[in-house]
């Protein structure tokens, strides 16, 4: 998906500019993809871990955070919130989890 927002999305912020005026994507949108192209490339920001124990460093690249855009972002949040509902929310009960699908003929 990176690799189609590289692609088009300077082609489609000119093709709105043209289309309404001059105006381009609204800036929330344009701040979202912008750091979702950003994401996870040290080039564009980053931090320093230095573990004490084993004397070792690691360089770990800043995220976009970013909702319903950013795939590694999304995915880091949907696990954090399972851990978070396995760990404090639901307990050590029983859970059955039941899934209803209809359909429109
Ligand atoms: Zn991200």
């Amino acid at each position: 998906m990176r690799q189609v927002f590289v692609e088009q999305w300077p082609r489609l912020q000119r093709e709105l500019r043209e289309a309404n005026e001059g105006r381009g994507p609204p800036k929330f949108i344009t701040k979202a993809v912008n750091a979702f192209l950003d994401c996870g490339f040290l080039s564009k920001g980053f931090c320093r871990l230095y573990c004490k124990s084993c004397k070792s460093d690691q360089l770990v690249a800043f995220s976009s955070k970013s909702r319903g855009i950013c795939s590694s972002c999304d995915g880091r949040r949907m696990t954090e919130l399972a851990a978070h509902l396995c760990d404090s929310v639901i307990g050590e009960v029983p859970v059955r989890q039941f899934v209803v699908t209809t359909t429109y003929i």
